[in-house]
Protein backbone atom coordinates (compact mmCIF):
# COMPACT_ATOMS: atom_id res chain seq x y z
CA UNK A 1 0.00 0.00 0.00
CA UNK A 2 2.09 2.85 -1.59
CA UNK A 3 0.00 5.99 -0.22
CA UNK A 4 1.08 5.66 3.17
CA UNK A 5 4.44 6.39 4.05
CA UNK A 6 5.55 3.96 6.33
CA UNK A 7 9.70 4.78 6.71
CA UNK A 8 8.77 6.14 9.85
CA UNK A 9 6.66 3.66 10.68
CA UNK A 10 9.43 1.21 10.54
CA UNK A 11 12.18 3.47 12.06
CA UNK A 12 9.83 4.10 15.22
CA UNK A 13 9.95 -0.01 15.75
CA UNK A 14 13.83 -0.09 15.04
CA UNK A 15 14.11 2.08 18.43
CA UNK A 16 12.40 -1.03 20.12
CA UNK A 17 14.21 -3.35 18.29
CA UNK A 18 11.43 -4.33 15.76
CA UNK A 19 12.62 -5.16 12.32
CA UNK A 20 8.94 -5.09 10.94
CA UNK A 21 9.04 -7.13 7.30
CA UNK A 22 6.95 -5.32 4.08
CA UNK A 23 4.25 -8.29 4.99
CA UNK A 24 4.08 -6.95 8.52
CA UNK A 25 3.91 -3.64 7.20
CA UNK A 26 0.84 -4.17 4.94
CA UNK A 27 -0.82 -5.96 7.97
CA UNK A 28 -0.48 -2.69 10.08
CA UNK A 29 -1.94 -0.69 7.46
CA UNK A 30 -5.31 -2.91 6.34
CA UNK A 31 -5.57 -2.77 10.24
CA UNK A 32 -4.94 1.08 10.22
CA UNK A 33 -7.99 1.14 7.01
CA UNK A 34 -10.49 -1.22 9.15
CA UNK A 35 -9.89 1.06 12.03
CA UNK A 36 -11.14 4.13 10.77
CA UNK A 37 -13.38 2.70 8.90
CA UNK A 38 -15.84 1.63 11.57
CA UNK A 39 -14.59 4.03 13.66
CA UNK A 40 -17.32 6.04 11.69
CA UNK A 41 -19.84 3.93 12.85
CA UNK A 42 -18.50 2.78 15.92
CA UNK A 43 -16.63 4.04 19.49
CA UNK A 44 -12.82 2.66 18.89
CA UNK A 45 -10.86 5.23 19.20
CA UNK A 46 -10.33 8.73 19.59
CA UNK A 47 -7.25 8.64 17.61
CA UNK A 48 -7.69 8.75 13.92
CA UNK A 49 -4.47 10.56 12.81
CA UNK A 50 -2.58 8.40 10.19
CA UNK A 51 0.38 9.54 11.96
CA UNK A 52 -1.21 9.28 15.60
CA UNK A 53 -2.25 5.95 15.26
CA UNK A 54 1.30 4.69 13.76
CA UNK A 55 2.89 6.47 17.05
CA UNK A 56 -0.18 6.14 19.96
CA UNK A 57 -1.46 3.09 18.87
CA UNK A 58 1.09 1.22 16.95
CA UNK A 59 3.99 1.77 17.95
CA UNK A 60 3.42 2.16 21.79
CA UNK A 61 1.70 -1.26 22.03
CA UNK A 62 4.86 -2.61 20.37
CA UNK A 63 6.96 -0.82 23.49
CA UNK A 64 7.24 -4.31 25.48
CA UNK A 65 9.66 -5.49 23.29
CA UNK A 66 12.76 -3.26 24.30
CA UNK A 67 12.55 -5.03 27.57
CA UNK A 68 15.10 -7.12 28.93
CA UNK A 69 12.38 -9.20 31.00
CA UNK A 70 10.10 -9.55 27.75
CA UNK A 71 13.17 -10.47 25.01
CA UNK A 72 14.53 -13.46 27.28
CA UNK A 73 11.44 -15.09 27.50
CA UNK A 74 10.19 -14.95 24.13
CA UNK A 75 14.03 -15.71 22.87
CA UNK A 76 14.34 -18.39 26.09
CA UNK A 77 10.97 -20.20 24.89
CA UNK A 78 12.98 -20.76 21.13
CA UNK A 79 11.01 -23.96 19.79
CA UNK A 80 10.54 -25.82 22.44
CA UNK A 81 7.17 -23.74 23.35
CA UNK A 82 5.06 -20.97 21.71
CA UNK A 83 4.26 -18.22 24.09
CA UNK A 84 0.46 -17.65 25.24
CA UNK A 85 -0.78 -13.81 25.77
CA UNK A 86 -3.95 -12.93 27.08
CA UNK A 87 -4.85 -9.29 26.66
CA UNK A 88 -7.55 -8.11 29.29
CA UNK A 89 -9.72 -4.76 27.67
CA UNK A 90 -8.27 -4.94 24.65
CA UNK A 91 -10.34 -2.36 22.83
CA UNK A 92 -9.79 -1.96 19.22
CA UNK A 93 -6.72 -4.35 19.79
CA UNK A 94 -4.10 -3.03 21.82
CA UNK A 95 -1.61 -3.95 22.59
CA UNK A 96 -2.40 -7.39 21.51
CA UNK A 97 -3.27 -6.91 17.73
CA UNK A 98 0.34 -5.35 16.88
CA UNK A 99 2.27 -8.07 19.56
CA UNK A 100 0.54 -10.87 17.17
CA UNK A 101 1.66 -9.08 13.86
CA UNK A 102 5.11 -8.91 14.97
CA UNK A 103 5.15 -12.14 16.96
CA UNK A 104 3.23 -14.32 14.66
CA UNK A 105 3.95 -17.58 16.77
CA UNK A 106 2.30 -16.32 20.16
CA UNK A 107 -0.95 -17.82 20.68
CA UNK A 108 -3.15 -14.76 21.54
CA UNK A 109 -6.07 -14.53 23.21
CA UNK A 110 -8.08 -10.81 22.96
CA UNK A 111 -10.93 -10.25 25.87
CA UNK A 112 -12.86 -7.30 25.86
CA UNK A 113 -16.41 -6.67 28.24
CA UNK A 114 -17.97 -4.73 24.54
CA UNK A 115 -19.30 -7.07 22.10
CA UNK A 116 -19.08 -4.30 19.10
CA UNK A 117 -15.53 -4.40 19.72
CA UNK A 118 -15.12 -8.29 19.66
CA UNK A 119 -16.97 -8.05 16.06
CA UNK A 120 -14.19 -5.79 15.25
CA UNK A 121 -11.65 -7.68 16.52
CA UNK A 122 -13.25 -10.87 14.50
CA UNK A 123 -12.74 -8.59 10.92
CA UNK A 124 -9.56 -7.62 11.89
CA UNK A 125 -8.61 -11.68 12.54
CA UNK A 126 -10.29 -12.51 9.07
CA UNK A 127 -8.94 -9.55 7.16
CA UNK A 128 -5.29 -9.96 8.45
CA UNK A 129 -5.49 -13.74 8.08
CA UNK A 130 -3.99 -14.40 11.74
CA UNK A 131 -4.18 -18.08 13.21
CA UNK A 132 -3.98 -18.90 16.84
CA UNK A 133 -5.83 -15.72 18.16
CA UNK A 134 -9.27 -15.56 19.42
CA UNK A 135 -11.26 -12.95 20.41
CA UNK A 136 -13.80 -13.07 23.05
CA UNK A 137 -16.62 -11.46 24.65
CA UNK A 138 -17.33 -11.08 28.39
CA UNK A 139 -15.74 -9.29 31.42
CA UNK A 140 -12.46 -10.54 33.11
CA UNK A 141 -13.59 -11.38 36.41
CA UNK A 142 -15.57 -13.81 35.01
CA UNK A 143 -13.49 -15.37 32.62
CA UNK A 144 -10.41 -15.49 35.22
CA UNK A 145 -13.17 -18.13 37.29
CA UNK A 146 -12.68 -20.42 33.85
CA UNK A 147 -10.35 -23.19 34.33
CA UNK A 148 -9.49 -23.00 30.66
CA UNK A 149 -8.68 -19.52 31.51
CA UNK A 150 -6.90 -19.48 34.90
CA UNK A 151 -3.20 -19.38 35.33
CA UNK A 152 -2.73 -20.59 32.32
CA UNK A 153 -0.73 -17.54 30.37
CA UNK A 154 2.90 -16.64 29.92
CA UNK A 155 1.97 -13.47 29.87
CA UNK A 156 -1.18 -10.88 30.52
CA UNK A 157 -1.19 -7.33 29.31
CA UNK A 158 -3.86 -4.59 29.62
CA UNK A 159 -3.10 -0.59 28.33
CA UNK A 160 -5.75 2.29 29.62
CA UNK A 161 -7.83 0.02 31.24
CA UNK A 162 -8.46 0.64 35.10
CA UNK A 163 -5.93 1.81 38.47
CA UNK A 164 -3.15 -0.82 39.08
CA UNK A 165 -5.23 -2.07 42.17
CA UNK A 166 -8.17 -2.94 40.16
CA UNK A 167 -6.27 -4.27 37.30
CA UNK A 168 -3.97 -6.18 38.83
CA UNK A 169 -7.16 -8.34 40.37
CA UNK A 170 -8.34 -8.48 36.83
CA UNK A 171 -5.12 -9.57 35.34
CA UNK A 172 -2.89 -11.58 37.24
CA UNK A 173 -4.85 -14.58 38.14
CA UNK A 174 -4.69 -15.23 34.30
CA UNK A 175 -0.95 -15.56 34.99
CA UNK A 176 0.81 -19.20 35.19
CA UNK A 177 3.55 -19.17 37.75
CA UNK A 178 6.50 -17.54 36.82
CA UNK A 179 4.85 -15.84 34.13
CA UNK A 180 4.26 -11.89 34.03
CA UNK A 181 1.47 -9.51 33.96
CA UNK A 182 2.54 -6.30 32.11
CA UNK A 183 0.78 -3.31 32.49
CA UNK A 184 1.06 -0.41 30.10
CA UNK A 185 0.87 2.97 32.34
CA UNK A 186 1.15 6.97 31.55
CA UNK A 187 4.18 8.43 33.26
CA UNK A 188 2.11 9.46 36.10
CA UNK A 189 2.19 5.66 37.69
CA UNK A 190 3.79 6.62 40.89
CA UNK A 191 1.03 6.78 43.26
CA UNK A 192 -1.00 3.90 41.62
CA UNK A 193 2.19 1.86 42.18
CA UNK A 194 1.87 2.66 46.18
CA UNK A 195 -1.70 1.99 45.93
CA UNK A 196 -0.81 -1.10 43.98
CA UNK A 197 1.97 -2.79 46.00
CA UNK A 198 -0.66 -4.20 48.31
CA UNK A 199 -2.93 -6.01 45.75
CA UNK A 200 0.03 -7.08 44.28
CA UNK A 201 0.97 -8.96 46.65
CA UNK A 202 -2.45 -10.39 48.00
CA UNK A 203 -3.14 -12.15 44.34
CA UNK A 204 0.38 -13.72 44.10
CA UNK A 205 2.56 -11.12 42.10
CA UNK A 206 5.72 -8.96 43.04
CA UNK A 207 7.37 -5.81 41.43
CA UNK A 208 9.97 -7.56 39.30
CA UNK A 209 10.70 -4.30 36.98
CA UNK A 210 9.82 -0.64 35.86
CA UNK A 211 10.72 0.75 32.59
CA UNK A 212 10.04 3.87 31.57
CA UNK A 213 10.44 5.32 28.29
CA UNK A 214 9.50 8.18 25.69
CA UNK A 215 7.50 7.43 22.31
CA UNK A 216 10.19 7.52 19.48
CA UNK A 217 11.15 10.77 18.39
CA UNK A 218 8.97 12.29 21.31
CA UNK A 219 8.98 13.34 24.94
CA UNK A 220 6.07 11.51 25.54
CA UNK A 221 6.29 9.25 28.22
CA UNK A 222 5.10 5.98 29.11
CA UNK A 223 5.61 3.31 31.94
CA UNK A 224 5.62 -0.59 31.75
CA UNK A 225 5.43 -2.02 34.96
CA UNK A 226 6.25 -6.06 34.96
CA UNK A 227 4.69 -8.38 37.95
CA UNK A 228 5.85 -11.70 38.23
CA UNK A 229 3.29 -14.17 39.02
CA UNK A 230 5.25 -16.15 42.42
CA UNK A 231 2.34 -17.64 44.03
CA UNK A 232 -0.81 -18.82 42.80
CA UNK A 233 -3.50 -16.11 43.31
CA UNK A 234 -6.25 -17.16 46.08
CA UNK A 235 -9.26 -18.90 44.85
CA UNK A 236 -11.27 -16.43 46.29
CA UNK A 237 -9.63 -13.82 43.48
CA UNK A 238 -11.24 -12.27 41.13
CA UNK A 239 -14.22 -11.10 43.47
CA UNK A 240 -17.84 -10.79 41.49
CA UNK A 241 -17.66 -8.59 38.47
CA UNK A 242 -17.52 -4.59 38.90
CA UNK A 243 -16.42 -5.26 42.56
CA UNK A 244 -12.45 -5.37 41.52
CA UNK A 245 -13.33 -1.91 40.19
CA UNK A 246 -15.88 -0.62 43.04
CA UNK A 247 -13.44 -1.50 45.90
CA UNK A 248 -10.08 -1.89 44.89
CA UNK A 249 -7.92 -4.34 47.07
CA UNK A 250 -5.80 -2.06 49.34
N1 LIG B 1 -6.59 -1.52 25.63
C1 LIG B 1 -7.21 -0.67 24.62
C2 LIG B 1 -6.31 0.52 24.30
O1 LIG B 1 -5.28 0.68 24.96
O2 LIG B 1 -6.64 1.28 23.39
C3 LIG B 1 -8.62 -0.24 25.03
C4 LIG B 1 -8.71 0.65 26.21
S1 LIG B 1 -10.38 1.11 26.54
C5 LIG B 1 -10.15 2.63 27.32
C6 LIG B 1 -10.82 0.00 27.87
C7 LIG B 1 -11.45 -1.30 27.39
O3 LIG B 1 -11.53 -2.20 28.48
C8 LIG B 1 -12.87 -1.11 26.86
O4 LIG B 1 -12.94 -1.63 25.55
C9 LIG B 1 -13.73 -1.90 27.84
O5 LIG B 1 -14.83 -2.52 27.20
C10 LIG B 1 -12.75 -2.92 28.42
N2 LIG B 1 -13.03 -3.38 29.79
C11 LIG B 1 -13.23 -2.62 30.89
N3 LIG B 1 -13.44 -3.40 31.98
C12 LIG B 1 -13.35 -4.69 31.55
C13 LIG B 1 -13.48 -5.97 32.20
N4 LIG B 1 -13.74 -6.05 33.51
N5 LIG B 1 -13.31 -7.09 31.48
C14 LIG B 1 -13.06 -7.00 30.15
N6 LIG B 1 -12.94 -5.83 29.48
C15 LIG B 1 -13.08 -4.69 30.16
Amino acid sequence: MDIYNTEDFKKKCRVFGIDLSEAQVEKFMVYYELLTEWNSFMNLTAITEFEEVILKHFVDSLAVCQSEIFRNIVESSGRKKRISMIDIGTGAGFPGIPLKIVFPDFRMTLLDSLNKRVNFLNEIINKLNLKDIEAIHGRAEDFARQQIYREQFDFSVSRAVANLSTLTELCIPFVRKDGYFISYKSERVKEELSAGMKAIGILGGNMADQLEYELPDTDMKRSLLFIRKEKSTPKRYPRKAGTPAKEPLS
